[in-house]
């Protein structure tokens, strides 16, 4: 059986990486973006198919700090963490922020409501 690498052209023996229909030696399995060897994680490019390092990826796409998955093309950025728009909500009434205001409060996000509410039980304590 003749099996060739994609990245190298050579035979590939041993332990290869195989990628969708492609196969790689181990090492030569690179990342499309930073040409660093993949190891573990890898995404596929929608656009061309080639190979992508999670490392790479989560800086196109950033994992949503709430619920730790890919947020899409439209996200929220707060604070320089990204988040879902529905993961990026009020926690006291788990709404979404009307003109993107919130304030923060005991490192939980409120709208104004829930924010003047959780304060004004905390002083009442
Ligand atoms: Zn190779
Ligand atoms: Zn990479
Ligand atoms: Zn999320
Ligand atoms: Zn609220």
């Amino acid at each position: 059986m003749d099996v060739r690498c994609t990245d190298c052209n050579q035979n590939v023996e041993g332990r290869a990486i195989y990628a969708g229909s492609k196969v790689y030696h181990r090492g030569h399995f690179r990342c499309s973006t930073c040409q660093l060897a993949i190891r573990n994680f890898y995404y596929t490019c929608s656009e061309d198919g080639k190979p992508i390092c999670y490392a790479c990826k989560s800086v196109q796409h950033p994992v949503c700090k709430k619920c730790e998955k890919f947020v899409g093309e439209t996200f929220i950025r707060a604070e320089g963490d990204p988040y879902h728009l529905d993961c990026f909500v009020c926690h006291g009434c788990a709404k979404p922020f009307p003109g993107g205001e919130y304030y923060r409060h005991n490192g939980a996000v409120f709208d104004i409501d829930c924010y003047w509410a959780q304060v004004a039980v905390e002083h009442c304590k």
